[in-house]
């Protein structure tokens, strides 16, 4: 259910209005938009009664919302959402473009820093790297924990760049929370629920990847999740799914870009390195995935590759960095959109 404010509502009745869904056992989620303010209502088993809540001043309609996913609908919150950071000037979602990158994993001190120093000059405004590894092998390189956090807080001191790691159950999740900007929810685990719901009482924004066989209905679900519980700030992530193809290690699916912006308010970026597992394949994809309408990409990017501790073959060279922050800029000037000319005049850092 949602209830449609009328555009002249006032504060207080909008408040009222979520006061009496509450009292009636349910929760609601206000969504303020340019022209009105939506209210979601989750929590109900079955069939919340309207009348009660149609007869209250501010109140223009009362509608079911037939589709699954409710509170991640365009028909909740028509316009789209636009995230932003503390004391940042950064955003994701609206004309700016959001540029990832960074190491698959955070391997040392010096590894970190060297990347970051290259692709905060660039233009990133975002550093990831993992400190939790979601790997295959329980015998690969599984991250540094704590400690990796530890040195991507100090990335954000020293370059102003704002942090992305993934979190891959409760305990990191906490740890990510406190650490990071944003918490980043891996492909594999899209559909750990329980996860999700924690996510969802995050107090910051969420990077939610696209499981490897997900259709768009489980990933939007998956955000429903997430934002059931009261975190809006999600974006979403596209990094391929399996495929018959063997050319690639996964198949980028980036007509899943504009099929999401049609049902969903929620910014989607796309992650062209682990859409290809390769490197010679990457920026042709980020190229496309601009030109397609993403409001960023996540780029894995690593100052040695060739002795990365995972994914080093879908790693770019920083100068193969560079190089494509100067094509992208040109495709996102043709549709109207910009990428900051870096991370460090945004947050007041400076780099050497
Ligand atoms: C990653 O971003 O390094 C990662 C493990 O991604 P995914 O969950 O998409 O495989
Ligand atoms: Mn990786």
């Amino acid at each position: 259910m949602l209830v449609v404010m009328q555009a002249q509502a006032t504060e207080d009745q909008v408040r009222a209005v979520c006061q009496k869904i509450e009292s009636l056992g349910y929760r609601a989620h206000s969504m303020p938009g340019a022209q009105r303010t939506a209210i979601g209502i989750t929590g109900n088993k079955g069939e919340v009664e309207a009348g009660t809540l149609e007869e209250m001043p501010g109140v223009q309609e009362v509608i079911r919302v037939s589709k699954p996913y409710k509170l991640v609908s365009r028909d909740t919150k028509p316009d789209n959402t636009v995230i932003k950071f503390p004391n940042s000037l950064v955003t994701i979602g609206g004309k700016d473009l959001a540029i990832v990158a960074g190491p698959c994993g955070i391997e040392s001190r010096d590894q970190a820093f060297a990347t970051a120093e290259r692709v905060a000059r660039t233009g990133a405004q975002f550093f990831r790297g993992g400190a939790y590894k979601p790997r295959t092998s329980p015998y690969s390189f599984q991250g540094l924990g704590e400690e990796g956090l530890k040195i991507m807080a100090e990335i954000r001191d020293r370059f102003g760049l704002l942090i992305i790691t993934e979190a891959v159950d409760y305990e990191s999740l906490d740890l990510v929370d406190q650490y990071a900007d944003v918490i980043q929810i891996g492909a594999r685990n899209m559909q750990n629920f329980s996860l999700l719901k924690r996510a969802g009482r995050a107090r910051k924004p969420v990077l939610l990847k696209r499981g490897i066989a997900a259709t768009l209905e489980e990933f939007l679900m998956a955000a429903e999740y997430i934002m059931s519980e009261g975190n809006y700030n999600i974006v979403l992530c596209e990094r391929g799914v399996r495929t018959f193809a063997d050319h690639t290690r996964n198949t980028l699916d980036l007509s899943i870009v504009p099929a999401v912006q049609r049902l969903s308010h929620l910014p989607i970026i796309v992650d062209p390195s682990h859409g290809t597992g390769k490197r010679n394949k990457v920026t042709p994809l980020s190229r496309a995935a601009i030109a397609v309408g993403a409001d960023g990409l996540i780029v894995e990017v690593h100052h040695d590759p060739d002795r990365a501790l995972s994914d080093g073959m879908q790693s770019l060279y920083p100068d193969q960095f560079d190089a494509l922050m100067e094509q992208v800029r040109q495709i996102a000037a043709v549709l109207g959109r910009s990428i900051p000319a870096s991370a460090h005049t945004h947050a007041g850092a400076t780099v050497s």
